[in-house]
């Protein structure tokens, strides 16, 4: 079983990409088996779709094409398919979802290509070369990656781990991308194929794999697992990725960016929060920023370093913070038209700002918690209100998570100058009181590693502000 949710405001509209209705579930013939979509929950929040694949493995015999097995005739009648995700999966994602994994969508066509806030579990897959592998293949992709092994018996603890891995996915990606992963990457994972695989496996794995496979890092060991190990078929897949592959260095530098992010633990939570950040910025589609709370400048830098910005205005309440910012950038010494893009202000939160009017989207990144909760109303309605861009990205510590640090640097909260730390619900009914207020709907997104019971080191909030 697969399920995907998705956070998205107006968050059924999950339903026209899937073109099947959040309303009702829905059952579909397949040559081996069957297929069952519902959705679990369908509010305008938060949509759930669930897609069932229930396998007869006796048909699966009856039907059986092309080479039979090795393995003797129970080991045709018993087996793990019907109860882990494999390449039937695949083949049910493309018969039951084919337009969403084509990306087209005849009702909401401009958000087939919307990144989205995706959550995706897959109940039991086989992971073979363990969660290791798993982590190579989705991180590079942009994915959060949490999973769990699960018992070969339950009842007989003795017999130890299976294969086979509970896993959640998180990313910000169009549909249509998160489809093509999942339809390379779940046989890849289980390193097997129901069917035969002949030259046409090399044509739909170049088809799926568009835009991402070429340059992804574990291309080779992807290529390989798709095509069973065929010595011809996978060189003459890797000889026409290569060829793909050669004339974009822009996506190669971006592969490199990925590639480095997927050093797990180089990576500080810092740079995470920060890329989340700034690819909701991206796809918001504003071209003229604030980072409100700006410190010392990095992700003004990350801003800079993308043509998207038109315009973007750091601010900060500290002179400090604004001359190292000032320093990191090389602001002097910033050809013109660069300069043109920046520029700084100091300035507080708490106080009404003509400068802050007129932007597509503002970050206010770890600043809430340094304000005085007496003062948070102010700032609620110096962003809300006076300077009321389109779309606000807030973060802020997620308090639930600190029992997962040995120690806190600042006794109970992560920094000696913060005032308060907030949990998620806490987080979240301010977002909502203060959306409600100032027309703004909002979703919720973790940053860093999640945890399944405190949820993750940092929570992000964006909000999008209501048509008028
Ligand atoms: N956004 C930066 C810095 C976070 S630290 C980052 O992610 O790295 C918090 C920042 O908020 C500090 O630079 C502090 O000077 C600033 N700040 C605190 N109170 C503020 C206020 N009232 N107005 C503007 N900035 C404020």
């Amino acid at each position: 079983m697969l399920t995907l949710t998705t956070t998205h405001v107006p968050a059924t509209d999950l339903g026209f990409l899937l073109r099947k209705n959040p309303a009702r579930s829905q059952s579909f013939n397949l040559s081996f088996g069957r297929a069952h979509v519902f959705y679990p929950e369908a509010t305008p929040e938060r949509c759930t779709v669930a897609l069932l694949v229930e396998i007869d493995p006796v048909g699966l015999v009856r039907n059986r094409r092309g080479p039979s097995g090795e393995g003797g005739a129970l080991e045709q009648y018993v087996n793990d398919r019907p109860y882990a995700a494999s390449s039937f999966l695949s083949v049910a994602i493309a018969e039951v979802f084919g337009s969403a994994l084509s990306g087209k969508s005849k009702e909401r066509p401009e958000l087939a290509d919307t990144p989205l806030p995706l959550h995706m579990t897959l109940s039991a897959l086989p992971c073979r070369g363990g969660q290791e592998f798993l982590r190579k293949l989705f991180e590079p992709l942009g994915y959060t990656v949490s999973a769990g092994q699960l018992s070969l018996d339950e009842n007989f603890p003795d017999w130890g781990e299976s294969a086979y891995h509970r896993v959640e996915l998180n990313a910000l990606l169009p549909l249509q991308k998160l489809l093509s992963h999942l339809y390379v990457l779940v046989p890849v994972l289980d390193n097997d194929k129901h069917y035969w695989v002949g030259d046409e496996e090399v044509e739909k794995l170049l088809r799926h794999g568009e835009g991402w496979l070429a340059l992804h890092p574990e291309r080779e060991a992807i290529t390989r697992r798709y095509l069973k190990h065929q010595r011809t078929l996978v060189d003459d897949a890797l000889a026409q990725l290569a060829d793909e592959s050669a004339p974009d260095p822009d996506a190669v530098a971006e592969v490199h960016a990925l590639e480095e992010e997927t050093i797990e633990s180089a990576i500080s939570l810092n740079e995470q929060r920060l890329g989340s950040v700034l690819a909701a910025l991206k796809a918001s589609g504003a071209t003229r920023v604030l980072d409100l709370g700006c410190g010392e400048g990095r992700l003004l830098q990350a801003l800079l370093k993308e043509k998207q910005f038109v315009e973007i205005v750091g601010m900060d309440v500290s002179h400090r913070a604004l001359e190292i910012a000032h320093d990191r950038l090389h602001y002097d010494r910033l050809p013109p038209v660069q300069k043109a893009r920046l520029r700084l202000l100091q300035g507080s939160l708490i106080y009404k700002d003509a400068r802050l009017a007129g932007f597509d989207a503002a970050a206010v990144v770890e600043v809430i918690e340094h304000l005085d909760p007496p003062r948070l109303a102010a700032f609620e309605r110096v962003l809300f209100e006076y300077a009321q861009p389109n779309t606000i990205v807030i973060t802020t510590p997620n308090r639930e998570y600190n029992v997962k640090w040995e120690s806190l640097p600042a006794g109970n909260f992560r920094h000696r100058d913060h005032r308060f730390e907030w949990t998620r619900e806490e987080f979240q009914e301010w977002a909502h009181r203060v959306g409600a207020r100032f027309g703004y709907g909002m979703r919720f997104l973790p940053v860093g590693p999640e945890d399944s019971a405190v949820g993750s080191p940092t929570q992000m909030g964006i909000f999008e502000r209501n048509p008028a």
